[in-house]
């Protein structure tokens, strides 16, 4: 079988990271900061995570004429990602995250999104024999709602199932919302777009019904170490997480997203794709870093592999407890009634 085909639409930045030992006030100037780049941008982070996830992938996005944006799609060829629908903006930059980083933690984040703001229903249009030939596609809000909307329209008019992937949190129009197939919000994401918090089990269905009464087909609630919540007509079901040592959990959604785009691509069911998905964004948390964390497939498949073999050698010892238990309990039987007898 060949890879998936999976469309991208999304958002590119450079996130220039700052850390130092506590965030400027206004008007100051501290020295002695340590500056590095990072890849990012949600569209991006999550074209990557797929491609690595092994998806045949194409990513739709805006870049400016820079350094920057030249870097990015650079980056993407030696992912291995389609960039024929990547335009390059003739008057705005490519988009960039200033993030200043403390040492005890604390962040202050600006985002001038430049290109990634000006990705518009044309740029989309332009993808539509792309978009009408993809297993799926596989979009968040981090450029303007027409074009999500435009994509939505193509994609369902092609029956291509689309992932909607709201961050950031942002209300929804209906028209948008019943042409998503799987909807993947976040506990804070949830939240806004429900009004119901996400405590446990209950809540998780009640929030993920309420975004079905809105028309989306499928909702996966994520909801970090603890895996994720599935509501289908059919289903609702928590699929676990995987317990890892969490190092940074920075675009752990977006490794989530990619992969579970790749998972459904490949034909698996929904729930054994949740798992898939599940498996990838916990091997991208045990490293730093959004894009870099993203797990190749070989890597998902042996974390699979893994788990299940220690699960079936589980349920193996579990069963030749209870086998010896058995044959204990039947020779003391046995014992006592050959005791009755003499
Ligand atoms: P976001 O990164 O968008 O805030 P979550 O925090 O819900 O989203 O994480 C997305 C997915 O990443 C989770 O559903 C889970 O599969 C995985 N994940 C996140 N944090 C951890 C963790 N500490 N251990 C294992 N898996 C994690």
């Amino acid at each position: 079988m060949g890879k998936p085909r999976i469309l991208v639409i999304g958002s590119s930045n450079t996130d220039m990271i700052m850390t130092l030992d506590r965030i400027p006030r206004p008007g100051e100037t501290i020295l002695g900061a340590e500056f590095v780049t990072a890849a990012g941008g949600k569209g991006a982070n999550q074209a990557v995570a797929a491609a690595r996830a092994g998806g045949d992938v194409r990513f739709v996005a805006r870049v400016g004429r820079d350094m920057f944006g030249e870097k990015a799609v650079a980056r993407f060829v030696e992912e291995g990602i389609n960039v024929e629908y990547v335009v390059r903006d003739n008057t705005a930059p490519s988009g960039v995250a200033l993030i200043f980083l403390a040492k005890d933690g604390e962040n202050s984040i600006a985002v001038a999104g430049g290109a990634n703001g000006r990705l518009s229903p044309a740029d989309v249009k332009k993808a539509a024999r792309a978009i009408a030939g993809a297993h799926t596609v596989l979009m968040q809000l981090e450029t303007p709602l027409k074009a999500v909307q435009a994509a939505a329209e193509l994609a369902a008019q092609a029956k291509v199932p689309v992932i909607l992937n709201p961050a950031p949190a942002r209300p929804l129009p209906a028209k948008l919302l019943k042409l998503v197939s799987i909807l993947t919000p976040n506990e804070t994401e949830s939240e806004l777009l429900t009004g119901i918090a996400v405590t446990d089990k209950n809540s998780a269905a009640r929030a993920a019904e309420k975004l079905r009464a809105t028309g989306v087909e499928t909702v996966i609630l994520t909801l970090g170490a603890r895996g994720v919540f599935v509501a289908t007509a059919s289903t609702r079901e928590m699929v676990p997480g995987f317990r890892v040592k969490a190092v940074d959990t920075t675009g752990a959604g977006d490794v989530f997203n990619g992969a579970l785009a790749v998972a459904l691509g490949d034909g698996r069911p929904l729930l054994e794709a949740a798992r898939f998905a599940n498996a990838a964004a916990a091997i991208s948390v045990t490293r730093l870093g959004a894009q870099p964390s993203a797990p190749k497939r070989k890597e998902i498949e042996l974390l699979l592999a893994r788990t299940k073999s220690k699960r079936m050698i589980a349920q193996q010892t579990g069963k030749q407890l209870t086998q010896k238990r058995q044959s204990t309990q039947r020779r003391q039987e046995a014992r006592t009634q050959g005791t009755g007898r003499r």
